[in-house]
């Protein structure tokens, strides 16, 4: 049975509660979805490694989590011929790919995929807590050894730490991707939290508030795996969750990569 690039998202689309929205951010960024549908390629975002190797899969649809385009709604006004802009949607375009973005409805879906997909990455499932959003309660560890755990199971080259490495951790808020500071802060400040894992973080707010907080004698903590490695098994997970809704439609995962690199 082949179907369109249209009647694959609208499947996944199907599958999500109180889906579509106007607001969402999930829409079709470049391409043609009115087109058959050879095969999906799903990634935390789209990179000319990702497109070229999408390719090859002989996948026509990236389903990416984050923009494309450096704008949260991947705005095209006001770039003004940007080379690098203008480059990559060229590309785009010479490799017939048509790209729709899977974020705000891959939260909402119930539970959350992506938080789903790392869960099950850590071998987190029975630790978390569905009468709380987002919180996993894991046998006490420390701040050192939950961050040192994360990083192996994650196969990071480096996490980062902000508190006290000795302090309890069982409580674990994981607010993964970029929530910002406002709701990581928000988080540490309740009594049922002892540590925020994130992918990014506002340095001056929250990593001060974790110091502030293990000073005053609340300890609190903040685990940075890098939005990347905090959400890249949730696209992941996405492979094995869409393969039943497009049976024989070839579906892959491409990894794109940390942007940030370790200079020593
Ligand atoms: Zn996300």
């Amino acid at each position: 049975m082949s179907v369109t690039i249209q009647e694959a998202i609208d499947a996944i689309v199907a599958r999500i509660p109180g889906a579509p929205r106007a607001d969402s951010v999930d829409t079709v960024k470049v391409g043609n979805p009115a087109l058959p549908l050879t095969g999906i390629a799903t990634a935390f975002t789209v990179t000319f490694d990702v497109m070229e190797k999408a390719k090859e899969s002989g996948a026509n649809l990236i389903v990416t989590h984050e923009p494309t385009f450096y704008d949260h709604y991947d705005r095209m006004e006001d770039w003004g011929g940007d080379p690098v802009r203008e480059a990559k949607l060229r590309r785009l375009e010479e490799l017939g790919l048509t790209v729709w973005r899977f974020h705000d409805y891959w939260h909402a879906h119930r539970p959350d995929g992506i938080r789903t997909g790392v869960a099950r990455k850590l071998g987190w499932e029975s630790y978390l807590d569905p009468s709380r959003e987002g919180m996993a309660v894991v046998p006490p560890t420390t701040l050192r050894s939950l961050a040192q755990e994360l990083k192996s199971k994650l196969s990071l080259p480096y996490v980062r730490i902000a508190g006290n490495p000795d302090m309890t951790c069982r409580e674990v808020a994981m607010l993964l991707g970029a929530p910002g500071g406002e709701r990581q802060v928000q988080a540490l400040r309740r009594d049922d939290v002892d540590v925020v894992v994130c992918g990014e973080t506002a340095e001056w707010q929250t990593c001060e508030y974790a110091r502030d907080a293990s000073a005053a004698g609340r300890p609190r903590g903040l685990v940075v795996l890098g939005h990347f490695a905090s959400e890249d098994d949730g696209m992941r997970y996405l492979v094995e969750w869409l393969q039943p809704l497009l049976p024989g439609v070839r579906i892959v995962h491409l990894a794109s990569g940390d942007p940030l690199s370790l200079v020593l």
